[in-house]
This record gives structure tokens, C-alpha cells and sequence, in this order.
């Protein structure tokens, strides 16, 4: 057992012991991506071009039209344009993402994918207006510290002046899963160590939708030693090798996808479900 808590791979493994079991089989990098996951780092990558590097610094502390004055785009022009790019290049020209065939659910995905690209963008932008380009950004870099004994690794999203850490999504999100959610302490602990477990009054953690934009903070956050007890559990679950398959979440996984020899990458797979196709075999 790896001595590490890697966050992401102990999340892995609750979304579908199977998925785990891929991870550490298949290497993705020669899977088709799935639209779903293209399009997330779409996104994300649309996220950073939105402020210039040249005006970074400018545009820390800013908000509304001061912060609009300093950003690349108007937000219909951004939203248009990251649209209009992704639709261009990955429906109409059926290119590759970052070297990699797109695997779609059906042949209007690309499409319909770019819509909410469009919506995404949107959304994006006002919050980025409403409240200010983060000061730190850990969406891509992994923060590690020491709790019960251990080691952790952990990507908290970005911090935000006043004490909040924030991570946005794409899909919509509930109140009831944030205030169950047990990677929050982690996510806290990551970019305030040497923060007290529990948690001092004045940290803010929020989850925010794009999708509908509304944003949900938990009520209280399930402390470290609890999430502890969630890794310890699904460690002891590996070692037995319990890599059950949960069918749940079988239609968007990125095992549901054809590999290069024409086979399911993930044989648990739920029987029947459509599987992700690249365009080619797709309209064939
Ligand atoms: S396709 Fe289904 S069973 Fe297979 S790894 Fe993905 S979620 Fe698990």
C-alpha cells in the first residue's frame, strides 16, 4: 500500500472500486477521452485565457467593471468564441483533443457539448466579476501535508480572498452532498496547515454550479479524523482486491469507451448502455 494519501485516487475508488482497479492497469493516455472529459479541460484551459498573463497582477484585488476593464474578452465574445473554436475544431473537423481520439455518447455531442461550453463561459465570467480572480489556484498543482501519520496529497481548487476556498463545477450541485461531503476537511487542512481540527471559525469552503450558478457551503465540515477513517476503509477494501463495479456511473466513465482493438475498455461495464465511440465509428 502506497504510504500516500493521494485524494483523487481514494475518490476514485467511491465513484467505482472498478475505475481504481483500471487506473492502475490501463494506461488512459492510449483510451480515447471521452467529450465529457474534453470538455472539462476545455474549460478549464478557456478559464486561464481569460485573464492575460501580462494583467495578472493588475486584476488580483479587482472587482465588477474594474475587473471587466483588465480581462481579454466581453463576456458574450468569450463565451462565443470558446464556443465557436470547440465547436469548429472537435464536431466539425473531427480533430483529435491533446493527440487523443474524442469518444463520443452520440454523433450530436460535439455539438451539444459546446452549447453548454457556452452557458459554462458565461457563468464563468460573471462570477469571476462578482468575485475577483483568486489568489491562489490549486487546481493543478497538488499541496501535501502530514495528518494522523500520514502523508497527504490533495488539489483544494482556489482560494479567494477572505478565507474561502472554492472549487467550481460544471454539473449542478446539492446542499446535502456538500454538507456529506468528507474531502473537505482534507481540501481545508491542505491550504490552511497548521489549521486546528476541527476547523477555527472564519474558514469558508463553497462549491459552486455553473451549471444554474448557485453555490452551496456545507453547514458543518466532517472533521480530519473522520475522513482518516474513510481512507483507512477503502485501503483495507484494496488490499482484500474488492474492485466491485458500481453501474451508476457507467454511462459518462471514461472506461466507457471502445479501445483501438474495437473492445470495451472496462469489461464490468453495465450491459446494454451505450458505449463511447469515436466519431469515425460512430456515423459508420
Ligand atoms: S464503466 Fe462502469 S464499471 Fe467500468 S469502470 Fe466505469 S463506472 Fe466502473
Amino acid at each position: 500500500m502506497d504510504e500516500t494519501i493521494t485524494l483523487s485516487k481514494i475518490e476514485s475508488y467511491l465513484r467505482c472500486p472498478h475505475s481504481y482497479y483500471l487506473d492502475e492497469k490501463l494506461k488512459e493516455v492510449y483510451l480515447p477521452i471521452t467529450g465529457f472529459d474534453a470538455k472539462r479541460d476545455w474549460l478549464k484551459q478557456s478559464f486561464k485565457k481569460l485573464v492575460p498573463q501580462a494583467a495578472a497582477m493588475t486584476a488580483k484585488g479587482l472587482k465588477g467593471a474594474e475587473l471587466a476593464a483588465v480581462l481579454k474578452y466581453d463576456p458574450v465574445k468569450f463565451a462565443n468564441t470558446r464556443q465557436g473554436e470547440w465547436v469548429r475544431r472537435f464536431f466539425d473537423k473531427g480533430e483529435k483533443y491533446c493527440e487523443r481520439d474524442i469518444a463520443w455518447l452520440y454523433p450530436e455531442q460535439g455539438w451539444k457539448e459546446g452549447q453548454k461550453i457556452n452557458n459554462a463561459c458565461r457563468a464563468y465570467y460573471n462570477h469571476l466579476l462578482k468575485e475577483g480572480v483568486p489568489v491562489g489556484d490549486f487546481t493543478e498543482k497538488d499541496i501535501e501535508f502530514y495528518f494522523g501519520g500520514r502523508k497527504w496529497t490533495v488539489r483544494p481548487g482556489v482560494v479567494r480572498y477572505g478565507d474561502i476556498a472554492e472549487e467550481i463545477r460544471t454539473t449542478e450541485i446539492t446542499k446535502k452532498k456538500v454538507d456529506k461531503d468528507w474531502t473537505i476537511a482534507p481540501k481545508l487542512y491542505a491550504i490552511y496547515t497548521p489549521a486546528k481540527d476541527p476547523f477555527p471559525e472564519g474558514l469558508w469552503y463553497r462549491r459552486v454550479s455553473l451549471n444554474g450558478g448557485n453555490y452551496h457551503q456545507p453547514n458543518t465540515i466532517i472533521p480530519m479524523y473522520a475522513a482518516l477513517n474513510v481512507v483507512e476503509n477503502v485501503e483495507k477494501r484494496i488490499a482484500n482486491g474488492e474492485f466491485p463495479p458500481n453501474h451508476k456511473n457507467c454511462e459518462t466513465c471514461r472506461y466507457n469507451v471502445l479501445t483501438a482493438y474495437n473492445k470495451p475498455a472496462c469489461k464490468e461495464r453495465k450491459r446494454k448502455l451505450r458505449i463511447m465511440k469515436p466519431i469515425s465509428q460512430l456515423i459508420r
